[in-house]
Formats: C-alpha cells, sequence, structure tokens
C-alpha cells in the first residue's frame, strides 16, 4: 500500500449540447454520477461548447432538464457553479490560449500557417494517391523566431502540436488494458483555431487538469482521442486521469443505436412514461453488472453496489422490451402516493374532469390500475373507463363475450348486482353461486361483465373493480351493454 492517501475522487460528465441527450450519453452520465457516490467524491457538469457553429441553446435547457429528471445531481458545474467556474467551455478561452502558448513555448507546438486551400490540395493528392489525410508538417520546419514575427505580425494561423516521429503512445485503459499506438499514426493535430477557440482536444485535457479530474468514464468513440490527449498531458508535464472507455451500446440485432431503431433520446423516454428511477437503473445495466444475479436495483442499491471492476469491455444491447419489463416491476413496487401526481395531470389532459369525483374515488382507480400498467400511458389507455361510461366494446372479444345469449345472462347478472350486499367479497359469492347454479364457468360470467363495465378485455380484477365504480355506474352499464347487444352494437 502507497503511504500518498487516496485523492478525492472527481469525474464529469462533459455533452456538447448539440443535439438531445441520447440514451448513450445518458448511460455515460449515470456511471460518473453513480462512481462519484459511491466513491463519495464529486461529479462535475462540463459543458463543452467550443464548437459554435454546432451549439444549440434549446439542447442545452434540455440536457440540463433531462439530467435533473433522472436524479443526477451535480457538485459544481452550471447553476450550481463551483471553484473551478465557468463550466462553459467558451467562457474560458484564455486558459486554452495560454496553455497553448505555453506549448509553443517549450517548443512542444507551432503556429501553422497552411491556409485551408492548402490543406485542401494536399487532402486531395492524399487521396488520389491512397494515402490516410493528415497533415504534412510544412509549418513544423518554420524556424522558431521567423514563426513567432509572423505571429506577432497578426498573420493568420492555427496551433499544431507536435507529435513524436517515432516510438508508441501508451496507455492504461481500466476495462480494456493497455492500449499501445504507434507515433506514426498521430498526425500534428491542431490544439487551437485560427479564430482562437480551442479543438476538443486541448480543452478538454486543460479543463480536465485544471478541475482536478481523476477519473474519465466515457464512450468508447473516444479511444482514438486518448492518445492524442496523453501527448498533450506529456508536454505540458500533467499526470493523465484514469480512463475508463465505456463498451459500445448495441441496438437489437446489432448495429448502431439511432431513433429509428427504438433507440431515442432520454426525454422521449420520458414521454412514453418511463420512470427515471427504471431509466437509471435499466442504462447502468448496459455495461456493468453487480456480479450476482440481480437485475432491479434501486439508486441507492445501484450507488452501493457500483464498481470500475465489474464495467466489462463486451458490447451491450439496449433491449427495448427488457426496459418495459422494468418499468413494470417498478410499478409494482411503488405505492399509490408516488403515482398521484404523475397519473393526475395525464387524465386532466386526456379530458378527464377529475373535480367531478371524489378523491377517494380517484385514488381508488390509481391503486387499481398501477398494478397491470407497463407505462404511465396506459393509466389513459387503459382506464378512462373509471370516468366515462364505455362508449364502444373491444373488437377483438366482443363477438366472443357478446355472444348468442349474452343479453340474456349480463339480465341475470343485473339481478344478481341488484339482489344484496355491493361489496367485492359479496358480489364474488353470488357470481359463484350463479355459475354453480347455471353450470357455467367463472370466465363465462368474468369476461362479458368486465366488457360490459369497462368496454376493455383485460383490467383489474373483476369484483374489486365493480366495487369500486359503484353500484349505480355498474347497473348502468351493464344495461347499456344489454341494450347495445341487442341492437347489435
Ligand atoms: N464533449 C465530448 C462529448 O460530447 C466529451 C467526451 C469526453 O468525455 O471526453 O462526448
Amino acid at each position: 500500500m502507497s503511504d500518498t492517501p487516496q485523492k478525492r475522487v472527481r469525474v464529469r460528465f462533459a455533452p456538447s449540447p448539440t443535439g438531445y441527450l441520447h440514451v448513450g450519453g445518458a448511460r455515460t452520465a449515470i456511471f460518473n454520477w453513480l462512481f462519484a457516490r459511491r466513491m463519495g467524491g464529486d461529479f462535475l457538469l462540463r459543458i463543452e461548447d467550443t464548437d459554435q457553429t454546432r451549439y444549440q441553446e434549446k439542447a442545452l435547457h434540455e440536457l440540463i432538464a433531462d439530467l435533473k429528471w433522472l436524479g443526477l445531481n451535480w457538485d459544481e458545474g452550471p447553476e450550481v457553479g463551483g471553484p473551478h467556474e465557468s463550466y462553459f467551455q467558451s467562457k474560458r478561452l484564455d486558459h486554452y490560449q495560454k496553455y497553448a502558448r505555453q506549448l509553443v513555448a517549450s517548443a512542444h507546438a507551432y503556429p501553422c500557417f497552411c491556409t485551408p486551400e492548402r490543406l485542401d490540395e494536399l487532402r486531395e493528392q492524399q487521396k488520389v494517391n491512397n494515402l490516410p489525410p493528415s497533415y504534412d508538417r510544412r509549418c513544423r520546419n518554420l524556424p522558431a523566431d521567423v514563426a513567432a514575427q509572423r505571429v506577432a505580425a497578426g498573420e493568420k494561423h492555427v496551433v499544431r502540436l507536435k507529435a513524436p516521429f517515432h516510438g508508441n503512445t501508451v496507455f492504461k485503459d481500466h476495462i480494456r488494458g493497455i492500449i499501445d499506438t504507434p507515433n506514426r499514426v498521430l498526425d500534428d493535430l491542431v490544439l487551437l483555431k485560427g479564430d482562437g477557440f480551442p479543438t476538443y482536444h486541448l480543452a478538454n485535457v486543460v479543463d480536465d487538469h485544471l478541475m482536478e479530474i481523476t477519473h474519465v468514464l466515457r464512450g468508447d468513440e473516444w479511444i482514438p482521442s486518448t492518445p492524442r490527449h496523453i501527448l498533450i498531458y506529456q508536454a505540458l508535464g500533467w499526470e493523465p486521469p484514469v480512463f475508463c472507455h465505456l463498451p459500445v451500446i448495441l441496438a437489437e440485432g446489432g448495429g448502431k443505436l439511432s431513433k429509428r431503431k427504438g433507440a431515442a433520446s432520454v426525454g422521449d423516454y420520458r414521454d412514453l412514461g418511463y420512470l427515471p428511477e427504471v431509466m437509471v437503473n435499466f442504462l447502468s445495466l448496459l455495461g456493468w453488472s453487480p456480479g450476482e444475479d440481480l437485475e432491479l436495483m434501486e439508486t441507492d442499491v445501484l450507488i452501493e453496489k457500483f464498481s470500475l471492476d465489474r464495467i466489462h469491455p463486451k458490447s451491450a444491447v439496449f433491449d427495448e422490451k427488457k426496459l418495459e419489463w422494468m418499468n413494470g416491476q417498478y410499478f409494482l413496487r411503488r405505492d399509490v402516493d408516488y403515482f398521484m401526481p404523475l397519473v393526475l395531470p395525464l387524465w386532466e389532459k386526456a379530458g378527464v374532469n377529475l373535480a367531478a369525483f371524489s378523491p377517494e374515488y380517484v385514488r381508488r382507480a390509481v391503486e387499481l390500475l398501477k398494478d397491470r400498467s407497463k407505462r404511465l400511458p396506459d393509466f389513459v389507455d387503459y382506464g378512462l373507463y373509471f370516468f366515462n361510461d364505455p362508449a364502444a366494446y373491444d373488437e377483438k372479444t366482443r363477438n366472443k363475450h357478446f355472444g348468442a345469449g349474452s343479453a340474456e345472462l349480463l339480465e341475470g347478472l343485473i339481478a344478481e348486482v341488484e339482489s344484496g350486499e355491493f361489496n367485492a367479497a359479496a358480489l364474488e359469492a353470488r357470481y359463484r353461486a350463479f355459475a354453480e347454479s347455471t353450470g357455467r364457468k367463472g370466465g363465462d360470467l368474468i369476461h362479458p361483465t368486465r366488457l360490459a363495465i369497462s368496454g376493455m378485455p383485460f383490467g383489474p380484477g373483476l369484483f374489486e373493480l365493480m366495487e369500486a365504480l359503484g353500484k349505480d355506474a355498474v347497473l348502468r352499464r351493464m344495461r347499456a351493454a344489454v341494450a347495445a347487444i341487442r341492437a347489435g352494437f
């Protein structure tokens, strides 16, 4: 064991607000957040907005709203501030320019005056000769004093890193192990652009250093950038953080995730009625597992179990069916109070005048529906009969349950409903006795009654549903069904 105390863990989520927060980005944020919370460290949100041509104000607001919805609070960053303000890279240009200058002064970087036209020509030639595009390092050979004079005279230029010609750049990824890149494939990348803005590479390294980031957890599409970052760390004499590149998330049946393949933004899943804790639970399992046969984990359990050592490099598959299943499981676990503020606005939006019903009745409707629902819109799609008499009967099952003799059967059942105590247990007992005395099975009575009172082929337990709807509504609806059957619907 080393004597030096372990550094406080500091991680960051560093999105570029150029579009919506997709599930891959959310997974990266979740892993960083879980790790920070597990280690009692800090989770930073840093906005990488130096590509002003692609920046979208709306995307930034949505991103912040999505992170909040997921419950991923940050210790430093936009809105909360922190000791390393600003957390917007576009407001930190001085830092990047300072280190670019320092790299030029120490001969690790150089100003490059090649015009875009020259670079285009170069690329064309390389294409014709079947060579990979790379800068031919022409300005690297300019004497330093000549270059400095041209800069001082205001000539337009970029700043490029002097990548070594020989040898290899090696780093140890915490998940994949040693990654060894021959330096000849790392050309002299641009650090600072002509307009004084940094490239992603320079800004990312400078900020990770200044913000004292200890671990970089990011998608594995960034692996090719990491050796370049290592070169920048070396040139500045800084110690790089620990790198953990998270495995790619594939769509079902293989291939990349895309909007069309079901994988949408976090906001889309919210609109589809998934719970934020479910998204966190589900996404945490894309590339990580707790090492025991456990899938349903509330956020506090995830925090307790999360470790970098159990992130695996194998690609993960985004299984929508599993997500839906998981949501349903959380619906079973959550109580009615949890759902009230989520469901009532949906019903109001669907045109229900909730004020016309007692609070107890509305609450009971939520309670009965939640255990059969998988997503929040199910409360609307399969639950409005609590407030409206059915205007139609499920077409798929209507001929089966409303066939010959059904009207007479329902009339017999109406008499039973009318004849005694009206509660679930008493109704069930009378239905059972009726089935026995007429030689029918329970289902022969239950299905037509359910269809009559709800218009639906499935739903909460029938007798509980009848009790909840109340005697008047049940009788009115059963009589309406008899009339509809006689009229041929
Ligand atoms: N701004 C980069 C992104 O949009 C950050 C990558 C990184 O974490 O280094 O994903």
